[in-house]
């Protein structure tokens, strides 16, 4: 019986992926790095603080924390994904499951409404999240939502909801990391993914901006291996792949979904087109 292994479009066995929240206007810097080098990612927003002008001190540090206007939206981050971090960035865990849900439709809704699209992405105001809290997610049409506990790995996650990224931009095993994720080939578990998370503001508080466009451009330097994509087209993408069926004698893998997967057989790179059976040996 062959090896099956998942891989990424194109035959690709790795991915990268990024994360900003707050939708602060340093984004604009970032997205300008990340469009240089073919970096995509997802933007997490909180509607209810949109066009907000001023400064705040986070983490001892005087910030500015001023955010893009709802008009700046659709222009500002084109290409890249908006997803929710709650319509006042209240942390859910401290409020009631009512408000909690408010909290998480409301944003949703009108991220909907300015976008024009669906928004099923989230990241959890300041990491937290309990039982309760991932029922209000679901409840509200929430697919996948990013925590704060770095993993120091390269895993895709079994359940969406908690999607633990690899590291902070600032964490200082960050190059290291990056040297194991882009050197090493693809052992056993198949296809990784490195997934960098942050708040754009936080290179100006270090004064490290040099940062992004070093990591960018290291992994851009890998395109050939690498899917840049955002969080909810490599979630999309997983479920499919995860919904392949195969024969009972692993010659056959039927994909019943509308997009086209790919996987590694005796690490030989197969297409399996949506809605398509394809033979495998
Ligand atoms: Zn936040």
């Amino acid at each position: 019986m062959q090896i099956i292994q998942m891989a990424f479009p194109q035959g690709k066995t790795k991915a990268f992926t990024v994360s900003y929240d707050d939708g602060v206007r340093q984004d604009e810097r970032l997205l300008a790095a990340m469009r240089q080098y073919g970096i995509r990612g997802t933007f997490n927003l909180n509607y209810g603080t949109l066009g907000r002008v001023g400064h705040a001190v986070i983490d001892g540090h005087d910030t500015d924390v001023s955010t893009f206007r709802e008009e700046e939206l659709r222009t500002m981050y084109e290409g890249q994904e908006i997803a929710c971090h709650a319509l006042t960035h209240k942390k859910l865990t401290e409020i009631s499951a009512g408000t909690a849900a408010c909290e998480v439709i409301e944003d949703r809704r009108n991220l909907e409404r300015v976008l024009g699209r669906l928004v099923t992405g989230f990241a959890y105001p300041f990491g937290a999240y309990d039982e309760t809290v991932l029922q209000v997610l679901r409840s509200c049409g929430i697919r996948y939502a990013r925590t704060v506990e770095s993993t120091h790995a390269f895993r895709l996650p079994q359940e969406f909801l908690t999607w633990h990224p690899t590291c902070h931009h600032n964490d200082e095993k960050v190059t290291e990391l990056l040297e194991a994720f882009c050197g090493e080939p693809v052992g056993r578990d198949g296809a990784r993914l490195f997934y960098l998370w942050g708040h754009a503001y936080e290179f100006d508080q270090r004064d490290n901006w040099e940062r992004a466009e070093q990591i960018f451009s290291y992994v851009s330097r890998y395109e050939a291996e690498i899917w840049f994509a955002t969080n909810g087209e490599i979630c999309d993408y997983t479920e499919a792949f995860r919904r392949l069926e195969f024969s009972a004698d692993g010659g056959l893998a039927v994909n019943r979904t509308a997009l086209d997967v790919w996987l590694l057989a005796d690490g030989r790179a197969v297409c399996v087109p949506a809605k398509e059976t394809v033979r495998l040996n």
